[in-house]
């Protein structure tokens, strides 16, 4: 007899559990019933941080007080993204059918990087769905993934594999016969510089072009630099093209840099993280067709797809240049004709994890819960807000805008009456709306300018949410004209 009788990981009594359960799934689905009432954002408090700190040596706790402390002292500090007046950065909301996939996923606790099971199925039936729904080549190969971030890394990835002289996996950026050099606008986000980096190529490769005044990239100046590059016994690689700026929603001219790309023999990368939903609407349509010329695109499903965190994906259009550039199946991991190590390709051949959550049920459920056509709705209804907020901006002296409103993100800032230090008052205005709490915006810079930044890739949000929001900026901005006039006094 061991010493450990009948220890397992599972609860003595599993009806402790399903009570626990059940009672999380009614507070949970009230929750988000009624997030409206609530503050978008609440800053978590100097003592609960302090008291966050918990022995490790701590008597195991039952499962109804560890969910009465994730009550009082988790939950209301939640990121605000799932409030319908939330507009910072570039967030999602989450759907509903998440709370069910998500509980499904971990009863289940697949590990899709591989093995003869659902997950490896489902995730190729998504992914196909996903070739439907977006103009991506009916022959690419994709893969799930933690976020745009990684999607970027594992595009840029089988771009220096395909454009490296001798195989790179084996003989490394040293033995390259040429410096290798990618391109991309100011505007890109900094996960391509991350991803770079990370490929051992440095930023004193990277050539950002420097964009135009509607902030895409300006393509002639590419061009130059493409010139330059090679007559310097330079080997450009890869262009890096926008589908949508972090900063300001912009599209690069995919017809010209696709074109070039291909006059030159460069690899073409498309950041469309979530840009790509614009492809859903028909007055953008004509324009993100040419996301088909790409040899790489990668975009999020977790922001204006809406889906729970984590999930974005990436296709690669050669298949066979996606396995050779991330393929490894020793011995271990051999597959095999029959039994698990069977199903071919494993998820974990086209990308970076080889233990990987179930994200496919995930995706599988919102596509189906919510259909294109309602996707499409959202998505026209998220840039019709920005639009509507824009028009307000216009129409008061009070705010101006800072960009083109393209897509979903406004670009402004308050024109206080006083002169004052702009950048530090539209500073202090963007401080004071956290502070309050009732709806959020985060910001930026643009061309050296201090811009308040308000990113739509919410489902909840209401034109009446856009009004309010607009009026409070309004009146918060006013109080601190106010405020920094007395300072002075
Ligand atoms: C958010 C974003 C990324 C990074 O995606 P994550 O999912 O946050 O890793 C890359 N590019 C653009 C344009 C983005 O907006």
């Amino acid at each position: 007899m061991s010493e450990f009788g009948s220890l397992t990981g599972d609860p003595e009594d599993w009806g402790d559990l399903q009570s626990v359960l059940h009672r999380a799934v009614d507070d949970m689905v009230e929750f988000l019933q009624h997030i409206r009432q609530e503050n978008a954002w609440d800053p978590v408090p100097e003592d609960l941080k302090e008291k966050l700190k918990f022995p490790l040596s701590a008597e195991p706790k039952n499962y109804d007080e560890l969910y009465q402390t994730f009550l009082k002292e988790i939950k209301p500090y939640h990121g605000g993204n799932i409030h319908p007046r939330f507009w910072g950065w570039v967030n999602g909301t989450g759907l509903p059918s998440g709370l069910l996939s998500s509980f499904l996923t971990a009863t289940l606790n697949i590990n899709n990087g591989g093995r003869d099971h659902i997950g490896l199925y489902l995730e190729r039936q998504v992914l196909s769905t996903l070739k439907q729904i977006f103009p991506l080549p009916a022959e690419s190969s994709g893969v799930l993934t933690g976020g745009c971030s990684e999607a970027n890394l594992i595009g840029l990835t089988a771009a220096r594999y395909a454009m490296s002289d001798s195989d790179i996996r084996i003989h490394g950026i040293k033995e390259q016969s040429k410096q290798m050099v990618f391109y991309c606008s100011d505007q890109a986000h900094s996960s391509i510089t991350k991803a770079i980096e990370l490929l051992g190529i440095g930023r004193k490769f990277i050539r950002y072009i420097k964009s135009l005044p509607d902030f895409s990239m300006d393509v002639s100046a590419l061009k130059n630099q493409i010139l330059k590059d090679r007559n310097t016994g330079l080997k450009p690689v890869c262009v890096i093209a926008n589908i949508g700026t972090v900063n300001t929603g912009a599209f690069d001219d995919l017809g010209e840099i696709s074109q070039l790309c291909k006059e030159e023999g460069i690899w073409l990368h498309i950041d469309a993280a979530f840009g790509m939903m614009s492809s859903l609407v028909p007055k953008y349509e004509s324009y993100t067709n040419l996301i088909r010329e790409a040899d790489s695109v990668a975009f999020d499903l977790h922001k204006w797809f809406y889906m729970q965190y984590d999930v974005g994906c990436v296709f690669i259009k050669d298949e066979l240049t996606h396995l050779k550039s991330f393929s490894s199946r020793p011995d271990y991991l051999r597959g095999d004709v029959r039994g698990m190590m069977g199903g071919g390709h494993w998820f974990t051949e086209y990308g970076i994890q080889l233990s990987r959550s179930f994200r496919a049920l995930k995706v599988w459920f919102a596509l189906q819960e919510i259909g294109v056509e309602r996707f499409q709705s959202l998505i026209e209804k998220n840039i019709e807000e920005a639009n509507h907020m824009g028009q307000l901006i216009k129409n008061s002296h009070k705010l101006e805008l800072l960009a083109p409103v393209s897509l979903n993100i406004i670009c402004f800032r308050y024109l206080p009456a006083i002169k004052l230090d702009i950048d530090g008052f539209n500073r202090e205005l963007l401080f004071r709306i956290h502070e309050e709490g009732n709806f959020i915006i985060s910001s930026t810079n643009l061309r050296g300018n201090f811009s308040l930044r308000m990113a739509i890739t919410n489902h909840r949000t209401l034109v009446s949410d856009i009004d309010y929001a607009f009026k409070e900026i309004l009146r918060i901005g006013e109080l601190v004209e106010g405020s920094l006039v007395s300072d002075k006094d």
